[in-house]
């Protein structure tokens, strides 16, 4: 039956769809009023990992977020990548999470990249997104940047908002991205927020102002940018600002045993190959390598300092909904992703109820522990 439907949606012979789901390729992703989903925990069948298949009322497939590739050096991959065509649009590439927000079943959902519906989420969309866009549009999909400080994945201050922001960066329509301007125009008409859009230029001014614009964003402690075609026919290309970059290692290295080699290693080449397309003098580079280091070893030391004096290494968080249920939900969601966490008391302020979240990162600090007990690295 199920095998039948997923089958037909995602255009897949039936045997393939058997082994996907005994292998946990596509596993079921719960339900939305009575639809059920499933998702793709990996690439597969030409689709992207997070794709969503809702089999309902009617059925829909909603295909994961792809990955997007880095620029290393802005000269003269700019200009290979994007050969076919003469002007690229830069916009702000924003550090929060992925969204993909869409209707399912009437309801207005907010999956997760990995193809999850997530309630906290979902919560925080309904109350920004004007419901008006997706009565005009149900089939399009915003893709959007969940950003801010009261974020349970990635909090952030450095956005001007206060809870928790959608910027939209993407509209899917038919599986397909629409092109930038009217991206721009439909969310600008239903006053949907955009990430910011720095404009459209020719191959051979794009390195030259990127460079700016991400210099610009690094000292305000901001990620960097997107790098795409107008049309968004070819895919489109990130790069990011050093102060992002060392934002990055600081935090991984905090949580060192929780973050994989390549994590920290790809950071670590984006910094030399900045460095070199640069041309820093003496004294930026001098800048860059203390940067670099500090944010290597400072919160390492830190992490290490803290569970001498027998402190558990978490990260804390603020969590603000009006609707008690949603963190009863949301806690379950997090145990279902097997992250481990605790939440302190429930505070109500201004008819919201506000409680902290810590998030505990238990390998890194099992690790820790063990080698101050004398344990060795391996
Ligand atoms: P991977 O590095 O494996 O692709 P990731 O999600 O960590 O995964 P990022 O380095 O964060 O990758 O870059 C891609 C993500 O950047 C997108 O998935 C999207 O969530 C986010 N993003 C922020 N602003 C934009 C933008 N203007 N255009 C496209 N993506 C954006
Ligand atoms: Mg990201």
């Amino acid at each position: 039956m199920i095998e039948e439907k997923l089958s037909e949606i995602l255009k897949i012979e039936e045997f393939r769809i058997r082994g996907f789901l005994k292998r946990r390729v596509i596993s079921k992703a719960g339900k939305v009023g009575k639809a059920e989903l499933y998702r793709l925990e990996r690439d597969a069948g030409g689709y992207e990992q997070g794709t969503v298949i809702v089999i309902g009322e009617e059925p829909k497939l909603i295909r994961g977020y792809p990955k997007i590739k880095r620029v290393l050096v802005l000269t003269p991959t700019i200009e290979k990548h994007f050969h076919s065509i003469p002007k690229v649009g830069i916009e702000e590439k924003m550090n929060g999470y992925n969204v993909r927000i869409c209707l399912i079943e009437d309801e207005l959902v907010a999956l997760t990249r990995g193809g999850l519906v997530c309630p906290y989420t979902t919560h925080k969309a309904e109350e920004v997104i004007d419901r008006a866009f997706f009565v005009d549009n149900p089939e399009m999909i915003l893709c959007a940047e969940a950003v801010g400080p009261e974020n349970p994945y990635v909090p952030k201050d450095v956005y001007d908002v206060r809870s928790l922001g959608f910027f939209v960066f993407d509209i899917m329509r038919d599986n397909r991205r629409v092109p930038i301007k009217e991206k721009l125009e439909i969310c600008d008409s239903y006053g949907i927020k955009t990430t910011t859009f720095f404009g459209f230029f020719s191959k051979n001014e794009a390195p030259k102002e990127i460079m700016k614009i991400v210099k610009r964003l690094g000292e305000r402690g901001r990620e960097g940018v997107v790098v795409k075609d107008p049309e968004m026919r070819i895919e489109p290309l990130k790069y990011t600002s050093s102060e992002s970059n060392c934002g990055d290692l600081k935090y991984a290295f905090r949580f060192y045993n929780d973050y994989g080699v390549h994590f920290f290693l790809s950071r670590v080449v984006r910094e030399a190959f900045q460095s070199f397309e640069w041309g820093e003098n003496e004294e930026e580079r001098s800048k860059r390598i203390e940067r670099v280091g500090k944010n290597i070893l400072e919160p390492m030391i830190e992490t290490i300092e803290r569970v001498s004096r027998g402190e558990k290494i978490g990260e804390r968080v603020t969590l603000r909904v009006r609707d008690l249920n949603v963190i009863h939900k949301f806690q379950r969601h997090l145990r279902r992703l097997g992250i481990d966490a605790s939440f302190g008391e429930i505070k109500e302020e201004n008819g919201e109820f506000v409680v902290e979240m810590t998030r505990y990162y238990t390998s890194t600090n099992d690790k820790t522990k063990s080698i101050l007990e004398g344990g060795t690295w391996s």
